[in-house]
């Protein structure tokens, strides 16, 4: 083991305030990021970081250490999406914008907030 890697392989935390560290794609299997999260349909759910993953980076011209947040993949949830009866009120309440009350048409885009009515109606309105 590297040097490096011996410096950011320290699984109980000890010289990192408690925080578990491991040395970039060297974490247990378990330990994801929020965007691996993310991609398996997760989300941390109440827990907090876990772990860190560290590795030396010379991006942005100075060497450093970057770090990246793990979570507990045991402890995620998934994500949630609206239920059929959330997206269906979403959907009346999109529909109730673009319907003109004028001529009670879906007019297919949401109604300009200055006229109040469709494009038309407006139109008609003022002539
Ligand atoms: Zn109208």
């Amino acid at each position: 083991m590297s040097r490096i890697l011996a410096r950011f392989w320290d699984p109980t935390g000890e010289r990192h305030g408690g925080l578990p560290t491991y040395p970039w794609k060297m974490a247990p299997p378990h330990l994801l990021t929020l965007r691996q999260l993310t991609a398996e349909g997760l989300r941390p759910g109440g827990q907090g970081v876990q772990a860190q993953v560290l590795w030396r980076s010379r991006r942005h011209g100075a060497p450093g250490v970057r770090a990246a947040y793990l979570y507990d993949v045991r402890f995620a949830l998934p994500k949630r999406h609206p239920s059929p009866r959330q997206r269906a009120a979403l959907a009346k309440a999109n529909q109730a914008r673009r319907t003109c009350p004028v001529c009670t048409r879906d007019v297919g885009y949401v109604l300009p907030r200055h006229l109040g009515t469709c494009l038309d109606c407006g139109q008609e309105a003022a002539a």
